[in-house]
């Protein structure tokens, strides 16, 4: 049985007939790290807040650790849910120090215990040695250690960050998607990270959720999803990628896949007028006995490697854009080669 369920959660706010979330189906297993992926609106932040509470969906019902926490009739208030929340801007309390700011949530238990607690989670954050100081005190990613410390002091079922490295610079945010993944598995939490950034989501989950207009495109752990995207939103959204057209054909047998002159070896169930190939820049080689024939239109430098973008010759329909593809910065090559 899932730790976390989702079923069928659509939400519409009361100003808009579009909704911001439609029908979504989402199971997470206790331990798991999730993130939901997609561009600026897609319904991410909806999604969380009705997870801990705050937002009632239209329909569907909420589930976590078998109890159901929202259905038609009945809503249990954010603070029976267990959950920890994270916000995007840490919301710590300036005037209070780092300790107490960590002791909040756990209103509950004896005062010791909170301290015993406050302490225990300062340690696992690796911020024992700052409990006196104030969060102005502190850098960035100190601070988001604080607010991390105090989601997980309560004990909750889930964790739910909210876009927790977008205040960060980049050499930090980098450090920081390491730290936070490595402070949630030794806490042995289930954790539900929202971003925009596919590297964040592709750095610390264990399975990647892509959103587009309130709507859930595909569920996968990364590699898979950069692999195997299902659809061509999801092969752009998750890495730089060429999308090729190509037409479908069959024999009495079987359907054949034809992009350009090159055929795919793969037999289709379903024959489409048009299919999209998405071909990833790295799996791209410039040679002179290629499938297809191009110019070199740009070469942009990289660093490790250089981008080449390539205008195909003879098969124009193949592709409106240039081809993209990485090689290597010890190849010579020219703009305007052939
Ligand atoms: P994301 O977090 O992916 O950027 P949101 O979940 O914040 O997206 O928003 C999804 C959609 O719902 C957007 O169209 C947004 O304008 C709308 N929306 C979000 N919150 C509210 C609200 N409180 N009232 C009305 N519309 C909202
Ligand atoms: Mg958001």
């Amino acid at each position: 049985m899932s730790f976390i369920k989702l079923t069928n959660i659509t939400k519409y706010f009361s100003d808009s007939s579009i909704p911001a979330v439609q029908s979504i189906d989402l199971s997470i297993e206790k331990g798991e790290i999730l993130t939901l992926l997609g561009p600026s609106g897609c319904g991410k932040t909806t999604t969380l807040r009705m997870l801990a509470g705050f937002e009632h969906p239209s329909e569907g019902s909420i589930e976590i650790d078998g109890r159901e926490v929202f259905n038609e009739t009945n809503s249990l208030p954010p603070e029976k849910r267990g959950i920890g929340m994270v916000f995007q801007d840490y919301a710590l309390f300036p005037h209070m120090t780092i300790l107490k700011n960590v002791m909040f949530g756990l209103n509950k238990w004896t005062a010791r215990e909170r301290k015993a607690r406050a302490h225990e989670v300062l340690q696992l954050v690796g911020l024992e040695d700052y409990a006196t100081r104030y969060p102005a005190q502190l850098s960035g990613g100190q601070q988001q250690r604080v607010a991390l410390a105090r989601a997980l002091a309560p004990k909750p079922h889930v964790v739910l960050m909210d876009e927790p490295f977008s205040n960060l610079d980049a050499g930090l945010r980098e450090k920081m998607r390491y730290e936070v993944t490595a402070i949630l598995r030794k806490a042995n939490t289930t954790a539900i990270i929202v971003t925009h950034d596919q590297k964040d989501a592709f750095a610390v989950s264990d399975r990647v959720v892509v959103m587009k207009d309130g709507v859930i495109q595909q569920i996968a752990a990364p590699k898979e999803m950069y692999r195997c995207p299902k659809n061509c939103f999801v092969a752009q959204f998750v890495g730089k990628t060429n999308l090729l057209t190509g037409t479908m054909d069959d024999d009495l047998r079987h359907i054949h896949t034809h992009i350009g002159k090159v055929s795919l070896p793969q037999q289709w169930q379903e024959r489409l007028e048009t299919v999209k190939l998405s071909i990833r820049p790295e799996g791209c080689q410039l040679t002179d006995k290629g499938a297809y024939c191009g110019a070199v239109e740009r070469v942009t430098y990289g660093g490790e490697y250089q981008e080449l973008y390539i205008r195909l010759h003879n098969e124009p329909h193949l592709s409106e854009e240039p081809m993209l593809i990485y090689a290597s910065i010890d190849q010579d090559v020219e703009v305007g080669a052939i």
